[in-house]
């Protein structure tokens, strides 16, 4: 079965062949996805899970990818990319909403309603399936606290309805990082709140945020776990690694335990800089960091690598030669 075949039995679908997804992912670095697939339904997803299932088509499901450093050489097979799938609808104290939505619209919403519970989840830049995904939490709050059900369907397009607790969340995890599965549908239980107490929560968590992480830049958040009886950024700051940059990737100036794309990182700079920090504090600390981050897709094969060299090579010597022949044209006006 090849891409034609999967353009052919979703005539309707939007699906972009070889698309660069560091057009997509926070850090704004990745290779090329064969393709990616933007549904806007349950019932699109659905279908298209069940024919690349039977089909043997490797699939990998993006939110927001403000938690994932896609590999240079990009993600074979079909990629799907949730963000068009965002309804949100409130009814009394709970909000069902299709998981491609922005976590931080959610939160939004919840104030418009002048529901409490999800203050924390303000700056929060990712999808909330991601969000279920990770058990994603800020500023002592995290979303298992407020979710009552979540709607997920297996790889082979089969639909299951959970309870909070069959989620097994726990610190940056949830059952569907074992099982695969994919969260289609989400709903929040919050309770009713006095919307300025909500409003300023949300202003204090947002400056906050601001005022300590590197918002300027692209990132994928922190990188690292926090491990048991440590602050990651401040073994990066003690290790004396804190502004330590390798290509275009930097440990943040402003939070160690970032690390933010300053001039034009590839995936590569970012995983050799995570490596290289994870040697460096297992020698002086003997802590095993563990990223939070994912970290998904191919290498680039040594042949692209080498095309890449020899492009910047030519591209280097193509710009000498002009900077050579207007030099001569000044020279000779
Ligand atoms: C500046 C910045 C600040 C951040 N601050 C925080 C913070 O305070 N707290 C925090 O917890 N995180 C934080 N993060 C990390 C990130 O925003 C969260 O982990 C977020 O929940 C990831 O959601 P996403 O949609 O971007 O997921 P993605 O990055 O797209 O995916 C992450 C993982 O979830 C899976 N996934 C995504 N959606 C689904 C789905 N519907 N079904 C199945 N699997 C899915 C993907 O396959 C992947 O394995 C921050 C990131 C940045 C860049």
């Amino acid at each position: 079965m090849t891409i034609k075949d999967l353009v052919k039995a979703f005539p309707d679908a939007n699906i972009k062949i070889d698309e660069p997804l560091s057009k997509y992912t926070y850090t704004r670095t990745g290779g090329p996805a064969d393709a990616l697939i933007f549904p806007k339904s349950k019932e699109e997803v659905q279908a298209l899970m069940k024919w690349l299932n039977e089909n043997d088509w490797p699939t990998t499901i993006l939110g927001n990818a403000s938690n994932l450093i896609v590999k240079d050489g990009g993600i074979r097979g079909a990629t799907i990319i949730l963000t068009d799938m965002n309804r949100i609808t409130i009814e009394d104290k709970t909000i069902r909403v299709l998981t491609g939505a922005p976590l931080i619209e959610v939160s939004k919403r919840a104030l418009e309603a002048e529901l409490t519970g999800l203050e924390f989840a303000c700056g929060i830049p990712g999808s909330v399936g991601g969000a279920i995904y990770m058990n994603a939490g800020a500023y002592g709050g995290e979303v298992k606290e407020v979710i009552k059900q979540v709607t997920l369907l297996t790889r082979k397009g089969v639909i299951k309805e959970m309870t909070n607790e069959e989620m097994d969340f726990d610190y940056r995890h949830s059952i569907m990082q074992e099982t695969d599965d994919i969260a289609l549908e989400v709903v929040f239980e919050l309770e009713a709140g006095d919307p300025e107490e909500i409003k300023a929560k949300m202003d204090e968590l947002s400056y906050l945020r601001t005022s300590k992480q590197p918002l300027e830049y692209p990132s994928c958040g922190s990188v690292f776990k926090r491990p048991t009886g440590y602050f990651t950024g401040k073994l990066i700051q003690d290790a004396g690694l804190q502004g330590y940059t390798w290509g275009g990737a930097q440990v943040s100036m402003k939070h160690a335990g970032f690390i933010v794309n300053i001039d034009n990182a590839t995936a590569t700079d970012y995983i050799e800089l995570i490596e290289h920090i994870k040697e460096v504090i297992l020698e002086k600390d003997g802590v095993t960091l563990e990223t939070e981050v994912k970290i998904i897709g191919q290498d680039l094969v040594s042949n692209e690598k080498t095309g890449r060299v020899l492009i910047d090579k030519a591209k280097t010597s193509l710009k000498s030669t002009f900077s050579k022949i207007s030099l001569a044209d000044e020279s000779t006006n």
